[in-house]
């Protein structure tokens, strides 16, 4: 449903006269969709300009002039190019066809006739030549002085888009005002409509860039949109009711280290969230090794001190193994039963921790995204943790919670979201940040070196017991070659007599269990691995991580690897192998040499690879807007997002000002609408 204003908008182009079924599939392939408004977001990113000459022509830049046809050269052969002579004011004008239609010419453009070109002229001996203009008419209206260059696939050209923007143009509503009067006049905007109009209509370069006032309204209006619908769902969930926690027992537990003064803040803030009425929507973000798991676990312990369960879902096998013998020494004793859920557990024992955890005997359910599945019914889950958020879709988060109806959702993150992403990708959640790291914690040495180098790191690695970590990349992104380049490595350092072993994403659990199992009591000394170790397996003892061909690796992923080691109190180095290098990827390994701060690192990662590669397309959250680019356009997000604080303060109904919702359909942010009309 939308608007009746937005109506026409929203109207699919083949409605227009002149518009066939074959140009809306054609527009359906370049703009995403093909209602007049799909059309209307593919802006043009140039313009040309053809200025009239009258006299001496202007040189290597399109121009029209007049000039009248005096004879045509037709080749004897085809295939031959066809000549046009000219007569013009500032002397003789060869126009050369390489493709043409030659009736189509003489006919329209008989010997003696006016004309009036468009195109760039070259300067020959004693004439001017011509080739293929790019318009041909008889009068000069039929030349449009400024032409806007749009994007374009498909051989079709640019004018032809043109064209079809201006036949639409009457579909192009006027749209009431929804920004308020301060900010109009603050901003120099223009009323929506004609910011539309100029950004199609540039007459600069300029004009199509952030630099233009049209652009920056266009783009404001999106984000605006975008910040509001995240700040009204978030108020909706707000006004829900909450599983709310009233504490009837105390678990205590014997933790081997004090909480950093961030757990601490962390937990106080969760605390709160589990007690109050509405249900907790938090994200928990904090760098490798910052200590994550602990917070996790004392916000278990809060709900099932409170007489509830809770879920703790971890993105793979080996982590979701390793949190629960972790949690499972820690609970120790304290007569709470927790459970390990992935798809190894199968047959009667399935059955039992499914049935377990329907009556509640199972207070703690540890798993991987077997914990989603139908079957598993809870009886009361209270909190759903979701470790590792980036490696799951945004619905296997919110699947969790669901099982439960006002279930709180705990997501926990080491992948350092920069401040635009965290804004526009969570912005419906709360957010926390574990900003220090535990005392005692060894820097990691990080070099970089080529590959060549690996038979001396073979040397110093027979002279020592340190326990390595080998990650050898992906190859051509297929797994099976990803498998090959593991098992390489595995074989042949085997060869040279290390105790080795190997991990991959296509082992079976147990396999993987044995192995992680054998390395953590130090019986392997070398495990090579695909990048499945990459979050949170923690080896204390395991102080030298080797990453072959890092250059093919995201920064983000380097650090979350780097961060394996370092945990013990040796000191640690991580040795970048790296292949053939260009200036800018040494300068992307560079980056990880000279920081630990994982933040850092990220925004780094961002502006050198962009969004999309970073967090993968569809996690991103970025390709949700039609002309907004981040993190380019920050300033106008802050303030997108301080409009969107002031609405929610002042109208959070958007009762007053209605034309919000215009806005808000505008962008299809319907879901936010819907939550205005539940209340
Ligand atoms: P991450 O945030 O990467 O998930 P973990 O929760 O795995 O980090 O914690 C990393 C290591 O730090 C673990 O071995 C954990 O036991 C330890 N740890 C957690 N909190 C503290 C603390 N306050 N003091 C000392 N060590 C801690
Ligand atoms: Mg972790």
């Amino acid at each position: 449903m939308t608007l009746s204003v937005l109506s026409s908008l929203f109207s699919d182009v083949s409605t227009i006269k002149g518009i066939g079924p074959k140009t809306a599939q054609w527009l359906r392939y370049l703009c995403g969709g093909s209602s007049v408004l799909d059309v209307l977001w593919h802006l043009p990113t140039n313009v040309i300009h053809r200025p009239f000459c009258e006299k001496k022509p202007l040189q290597n830049q399109p121009i029209c002039i007049k000039a009248k046809i005096d004879e045509y050269l037709i080749p004897p052969v085809r295939r031959r190019p066809l000549k046009i002579i000219c007569q013009t004011d500032f002397g003789r004008l060869d126009l050369i066809f390489f493709h043409y239609h030659q009736a189509s010419l003489t006919d329209k453009f008989p010997i003696g006739t006016d004309v009036f070109l468009s195109g760039t002229i070259q300067v020959k001996d004693d004439f001017y030549e011509m080739v293929h203009p790019d318009f041909m008419a008889l009068k000069k209206e039929d030349i449009p002085e400024f032409e806007s260059v749009y994007p374009m696939s498909q051989g079709k050209n640019s004018i032809f888009f043109n064209r079809l923007v201006q036949k639409m143009w009457e579909k192009v509503p006027n749209l009431p005002e929804w920004l308020d009067e301060e900010t109009l006049k603050e901003s120099g905007y223009l009323p929506w409509r004609k910011s539309m109009f100029l950004a199609h209509n540039p007459r600069s370069l300029k004009d199509c860039s952030i630099e233009s006032f049209a652009r920056k309204r266009l783009i404001f209006d999106e984000l605006l949109a975008h910040q509001l619908a995240l700040k009204l769902i978030r108020r909706y969930h707000q006004k829900q009711k909450g599983i709310s926690c009233e504490i009837k027992a105390k678990t205590q537990l014997n933790l081997p280290f004090k909480l950093t003064k961030a757990q601490q803040k962390v937990l106080d803030e969760i605390y709160q969230d589990l007690s109050a009425s509405y249900p907790m929507n938090r994200l928990l973000q904090g760098d490798v090794g910052s200590g994550k798991t602990v917070v996790a676990l004392l916000s278990a312990l809060k709900v099932i001190d409170s007489g509830y369960q809770s879920a703790f879902m971890a993105p793979t096998d080996i982590l979701a193994r390793q949190h629960y013998e972790k949690i499972s020494t820690l609970l120790d004793g304290v007569g709470i039963k927790v459970a390990l859920l992935t798809a190894k557990e199968k047959g009667k024992k399935r059955k039992e921790i499914l049935s377990d955890l329907a009556q509640g005997k199972i207070q703690l359910l540890i798993g991987t995204h077997a914990l989603i599945e139908d079957n598993v019914v809870f009886k009361n889950l209270a909190l759903a943790v979701v470790d590792e958020q980036h490696r799951f879709g945004v619905n296997q988060r919110l699947a969790l919670r669901q099982k439960q109806k006002g279930c709180n959702l705990l997501v926990m993150s080491a992948t350092p979201i920069p401040r635009s992403l965290a804004m526009t990708n969570y912005g419906d959640m709360d957010i926390s940040v574990l900003d220090e790291k535990p005392m005692g914690r060894q820097p990691v040495t990080t070099r970089v070196m080529h590959l060549s180098k690996i038979s001396q790191i073979l040397e110093k690695l027979k002279q020592t017991e340190t326990q390595v970590y080998w990650v050898c990349p992906l190859v051509k992104e297929t797994e099976k070659s990803d498998l090959m380049a593991s098992e390489k490595r595995f074989e042949e350092l085997k060869s040279f007599g290390f105790n080795v072993g190997l991990v991959h994403g296509k082992m079976k659990g147990d396999e993987k269990e044995n192995v992680m199992r054998d390395f953590k009591a130090g019986k392997i000394q070398i495990l090579v691995s695909t990048t499945v170790i990459e979050v949170g397996v923690d080896v204390p003892n395991a102080n030298l991580m080797i990453i072959e061909h890092a250059e093919r690796f995201g920064l983000a992923t380097l650090h979350q690897l780097r961060g394996r080691v370092g945990r013990g109190n040796q000191s640690a180095y991580c040795v970048l192998l790296h292949g053939r290098l260009g200036e800018k990827g040494k300068e992307r390994l560079d980056i990880l040499r000279q920081t630990d701060d994982g933040f850092v690192i990220s925004n780094k990662d961002l502006q050198m690879r962009g969004a999309g590669e970073v967090l993968g397309v569809a996690q991103s959250g970025f390709q949700q807007y039609r002309l907004a680019q981040l993190p380019e356009h920050q300033d106008l997000l802050d303030r997108a997002d301080i409009y969107a604080q002031k609405i929610m303060k002042t109208d959070p109904e958007l009762e007053k000002n209605k034309n919000l919702r215009i806005l808000l359909y505008l962008f299809e942010r319907q879901k936010a609408i819907m939550t205005l009309k539940a209340g």
